[in-house]
């Protein structure tokens, strides 16, 4: 069985300062964990993350990128400057940004095709309303963001793809899904896979599972059947919190 992922999802919150304090003490506290962990933080502070993370387990990601390789964009970021920060990851279609910024699953691909050009590992993420999961809508709006968001993506790509299942409604301050309900969504995920692609690649598909995962349930998200680790939001604001989650999706936890 490989690592499982824990991924800190920082949003609009750090200044550089808070987050070389939370990285002093962070570091320490993780690096013996049985996880692959990674940190993603505002734009502004990605360097300063990489350079501080440069010889530990952690890879640094980016929130969004612009699915331009260069040019007249103002207020955008490419994937050459992702690079250039020495950021690993980013993270595209975050609910946020699907829901306050109008990103569509056409323009969802876009980004994620741009960023295997250059190999830049993509969190994909999708997940479905409330009102969706209550007019039983699930399985086809996950069926929606994959097909589209997936499109022209060849399956040698994947292992430059990692798929986060973040239900809409589960976000904190959100409801607590079921296990069931997380252990139902990884297997349709993993259905749509192999329709897409082959039983094969949507076995070894790594997908996480994101919606108001903490230190006390993480260990509970981490035995569900399917769940390859967690994109973590609230809960990795603080740094004690956060490798309390990281240690409960570790293999010697
Ligand atoms: C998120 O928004 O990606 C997320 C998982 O948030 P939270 O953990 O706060 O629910």
């Amino acid at each position: 069985m490989s690592k499982k992922y824990v991924i800190a999802n920082f949003k609009m919150n750090k200044t550089n300062k808070q987050i070389s304090e939370y990285l002093d003490t962070f570091i320490p506290l993780v690096k013996d964990a049985d996880a692959k962990v990674g940190l993603i933080p505002n734009f502004v502070a990605l360097s300063l993350a990489a350079q501080k993370t440069a010889d530990t387990n952690i890879l640094i990601g980016a929130q969004n990128m612009n699915e331009n390789e260069k040019g007249t964009f103002t207020g955008e970021i490419s994937s050459d400057m992702i690079i250039d920060a020495g950021a690993k990851l980013v993270l595209l279609g975050h609910s946020e940004r699907r829901q306050k910024y109008n990103e569509t699953d056409a323009l969802v691909n876009q980004k994620l095709l741009r960023a295997l050009k250059v190999n830049l590992v993509s969190i994909l993420c999708i997940g479905e309303s409330l009102q969706e999961r209550n007019s039983g809508l699930t399985e086809s709006v996950l069926d929606r963001q994959l097909s589209q968001g997936l499109k022209d993506v060849y399956s040698n790509e994947f292992k430059n793809i990692i798929i986060a299942y973040e239900p809409i409604w589960s976000i904190s301050p959100g409801k607590l899904p079921t296990m069931d309900q997380v252990r139902d969504a990884m297997a349709t995920i993993r259905s749509i896979l192999t329709r897409l692609y082959s039983k094969e690649l949507a076995q070894k598909a790594t997908i996480l599972y994101g919606g108001s995962v903490d230190d006390i349930n993480a260990k509970d998200f981490a035995k569900i059947k399917g769940v390859d680790g967690a994109l973590v939001g609230g809960a990795s604001l603080d740094p004690i919190k956060f490798s309390k989650v990281v240690q409960g999706f570790s293999k010697k936890s």
